[in-house]
């Protein structure tokens, strides 16, 4: 079901190519640290402080319940005639609270906000927009690709008989395909997330007059996912696209034409022009060396894409669930539930359609009733 609906899922990561300890998760980064209290609070599992980053820049955050990603990092940004918050959090009392505690410290009133944008309409992001947008009359906006990534949208499309034919492609076991239903993502609301009011496109102005505030696209983790660069401050609000310790789940969306990875990968390369940009990310703290941190996560994906091979090759009749369950994950694979498993399925899945695109696999129909079989395609040495 809903690969795009689902928190963050900070402990399930691809711990990269046979385990080589370098690359056990996190994914270290060369990164420096400009939020220091934010690093301190999260070593210390608290929340972090509000803090004002620039003139007219504020950060708070807001609490994300049970989840080890703990918090999101709204963004405040006020001018002499409005504020636009820029991803208000998880929707629950406890996150209402916190991100009230932030427009108090910054002076402001929600009557005052005048712009709702989302980065991604994850529920760690967009949770709270619909309140806000009720309690202030603000319009919310989001990238033009990120509309039909809303459950609501995608809803019948993975829950038909499309999604059950695909998994058993996969070889997916029954009882994983016995979860893949809408249960648990009723419960955690997911349905009634906002629509948006405005549409956003790459390199569009947020509406914040005496303000350079730009949207960059950078599909990947959603299909409309956006950064902002603050021209004045030289800023770029990274949103989920690049944080700097871990990296976020890339995962495929069964019956979507979208290449999620090889987007994520383009995207990773198109942020080296804002190298002297401070990012301030969604979660965890505010850094420096946005290009360093770029190219560690292009790398930790090329070695993925390696470890798949490897598995594939090393199998008599590899399918994409059996590659799932073979890879190294942050914790062992017994120790990954439903929810998570079906995260790593999505996730193993981009991978694998990324390297058919770059012809360095074949998916190979299986007889009916079997899965569909992967076979490595030889590299041909060059002049031949
Ligand atoms: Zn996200
Ligand atoms: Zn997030």
């Amino acid at each position: 079901m809903l690969a795009i609906a689902t928190p963050d899922l900070e402990e399930l990561r691809m711990t990269g190519s046979r385990g080589a300890p370098a690359r056990i998760a996190p994914i270290a980064g060369p990164v420096t640290v400009t939020g220091v209290a934010q690093r301190q609070a999260w070593r210390a599992r608290e929340l972090p402080p509000v803090e004002q980053v620039r003139s007219g820049v504020w950060s708070v955050p807001v609490t994300i319940p049970d989840n080890p990603l703990r918090y999101t990092l709204a963004y405040l940004l006020l001018s002499d005639t409005g504020a636009v918050v820029v991803d208000p959090g998880w929707d629950h009392e406890g996150g209402w609270e916190d991100l009230m505690a932030g427009f108090a410290a910054a002076g402001l009133a929600a009557d005052r906000v005048t712009g709702i944008v989302v980065t991604h309409v994850h529920l760690d992001h967009h949770g709270l927009s619909r309140r806000l947008s009720e309690a202030s009359g603000a319009p919310i906006a989001m990238h033009a690709a990120e509309v039909d990534a809303l459950p609501s949208r995608i809803r019948e499309a993975t829950e038909s008989d499309a999604m059950q034919t695909w998994l058993a492609r996969c070889g997916a076991p029954a009882d994983v395909a016995a979860e893949f239903n809408s249960d648990l993502a009723e419960m955690l609301g997911v349905f009634r997330l906002a629509e948006p009011d405005v549409l956003l496109n790459d390199g569009d102005s947020l509406d914040l007059p005496g303000r350079q505030v730009r949207v960059v696209w950078t599909p990947g983790h959603t299909p409309g996912h956006i950064c902002l660069h603050d021209a004045d401050h030289d800023v770029l609000l990274t949103g989920d696209h690049l944080l700097p310790r871990i990296s976020p789940n890339i995962g495929l969306t069964p019956g979507s034409k979208d290449a999620p990875l090889a987007s994520y990968l383009d995207s990773l390369r198109a942020l080296g022009g804002y190298d002297g940009a401070e990012a301030l990310p969604a979660h965890e703290y505010r850094f420096r060396g946005i290009a360093g941190r770029a190219g560690t996560l292009i790398e930790h994906h090329d070695a993925r894409a390696q470890e798949v091979l490897d598995v594939i090759a090393a199998s008599d009749y590899a399918t994409v669930w059996g590659v799932t369950t073979k890879l190294t994950w942050s914790r062992g694979w017994d120790q990954i539930n439903g929810f998570m498993r079906r995260a790593a399925l999505f996730e193993t899945a981009a991978h694998i359609q990324y390297l058919e695109q770059e012809g360095r696999l074949a998916i190979r129909p299986g007889a009916p009733g079997e899965p569909d079989r992967l076979e490595v395609v030889p590299v041909v040495p060059a002049g031949r």
